[in-house]
């Protein structure tokens, strides 16, 4: 059965849509395509266009820059997908994007190996900002982040369920973006049954189950997959703390390479923790204790207590979400760096991460910098990592480059 919605975009074939200026003084650069125009950067024009609206961008001078589709409710004004006049931003373009993203995981499938869970779609490291699709085993997560995709829903579920016949599809947009978007947040299943119960994957050998409905975000941190790889290398023995678990990734990773002899794994949701409870069990891991607890408390609980770790893994949630937040987000991450040397015996090793879009690699490197020399410590870094290669990077995008993992040792 195809996916059927109730209202489908009205694709234009003429490209005859309003046409908005940008801002001189606000103006940037967008020779380099990025595909955020803010509020402050255009001109209101007398008449606004409606919201989902397709709008070409002008620079002041009148030459053209971009087409996209305008949110009157959104901070993020316009966002573009095209930068060739000559093309139409219609359902065959939409389907264009869809398959050039499914054909780079497939040639990177292709040497690796088959995958049980992977990114189909990152938003703007695609060009399709506001749309995330995952896989995971023979079901699909789609993720709607902007106005624009959630008007197309409908073309994207029928092209997803055509091409790659899911059991079902999970389709969300989360409360906090639906309301940046001026929406309403929804979660529901399509095209299909949904799972009776946990879906079963499995991820550097180690089998893992996933609540895909309830679970955070599309379900589950596949960005980390590498990381988790790369870090459980050098997590060789000893004790380990995992900070922000989630499912728990990062030490069943460490113990299914013969890592540490005990872990004490900590997050603040227990759902999550249930299920990395669960996910330990069947893999037979019983050296991890769980704990529901802050990450900040925990660490100042741990330091007090003179607790001591061989290696520590800071994974926490995204702390700024624009760059108003940057120095409130960069204090944070301060906080928790230097908690975690503090604890950290020598010799030790460090895994770092920021999923902050706005936080730059120098930014935390300029964390872990102060907080190596606050400590007394010398840090330094095996591995300047980021997300897994299935969630491309946009060149001039930068907060495309959300995920920043530094692994690094401490004297
Ligand atoms: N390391 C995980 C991903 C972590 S995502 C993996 O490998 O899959 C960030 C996690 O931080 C989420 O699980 C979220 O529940 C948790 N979290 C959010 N705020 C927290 C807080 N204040 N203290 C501890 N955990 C927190």
């Amino acid at each position: 059965m195809l996916v059927t919605w109730h209202r489908s975009l009205h694709l234009d074939t003429m490209n005859s849509h309003p046409q908005l200026f940008l801002d001189s003084r606000q103006a940037r650069n967008f020779d380099g395509r990025h595909p955020w125009v803010l509020q402050r950067s255009v001109v209101e024009p007398t008449v606004s266009p409606e919201t989902g609206e397709i709008v070409e961008l002008l620079q002041p001078n009148g030459s053209w820059i971009g087409r996209g589709i305008y949110n009157a409710h959104s901070r993020i004004r316009i966002r573009l997908y095209q930068w060739i006049r000559e093309q139409v931003l219609d359902a065959d373009w939409l389907a264009q994007q869809l398959e050039a993203a499914l054909r780079l995981r497939e040639t990177w499938m292709s040497s690796r190996g088959k995958l049980d869970a992977v990114r189909l779609v990152n938003s703007e490291g695609d060009g399709l900002s506001g749309l995330i699709v995952d896989k995971f085993g023979d079901y699909l997560t789609v993720q709607l982040t902007a106005f624009a995709m959630y008007n197309w829903r409908s073309e994207i579920l029928q092209w997803l369920e055509k091409r790659l016949q899911p059991a079902a599809i999970h389709v969300s947009m989360d409360a906090r973006i639906a309301k940046q978007e001026g929406l309403e947040a929804f979660d529901e299943w399509v095209a299909g049954m949904p799972p009776s119960g946990a879906v079963t994957i499995s991820e550097n050998g180690v089998r893992l189950s996933l609540d895909l409905q309830a679970g955070q975000k599309t379900g589950y941190y596949l960005d980390q997959r590498a990381n988790r790889q790369a870090a459980a290398a050098w997590i060789r023995q000893g004790r380990m703390l995992d900070v922000c678990c989630y499912h728990g990734g990062f030490s069943l990773a460490a113990c299914a390479s013969n890592g540490p002899t005990d872990v004490v794994a900590v997050d603040s949701s227990e759902p999550a923790l249930q299920i990395a409870r669960h996910n330990a069990a069947s893999n037979g891991f019983s050296q991890i204790q769980f704990q529901q607890a802050d990450c900040f408390d925990i660490l100042q609980q741990f330091s007090n207590r003179g607790e001591r770790f061989d290696s520590i893994v800071l994974d926490p949630p995204r702390m700024a979400s624009r760059r108003q937040q940057l120095n409130s987000a960069l204090r944070a991450y301060h906080r928790l760096n230097l908690s975690a040397l503090q604890i950290l015996n020598a010799d030790g090793t460090l895994v770092t991460c920021s999923c902050s879009g706005s936080v730059t690699r120098d930014d935390l490197w300029g964390v872990l910098s102060s907080a190596a020399k606050r400590s007394r410590r010398r840090v330094q870094i095996l591995e300047a990592r980021g997300a897994d290669v299935d969630h491309p990077v946009d060149v001039n995008c930068p907060e495309s480059d959300y995920l920043k993992c530094f692994i690094c040792r401490v004297e």
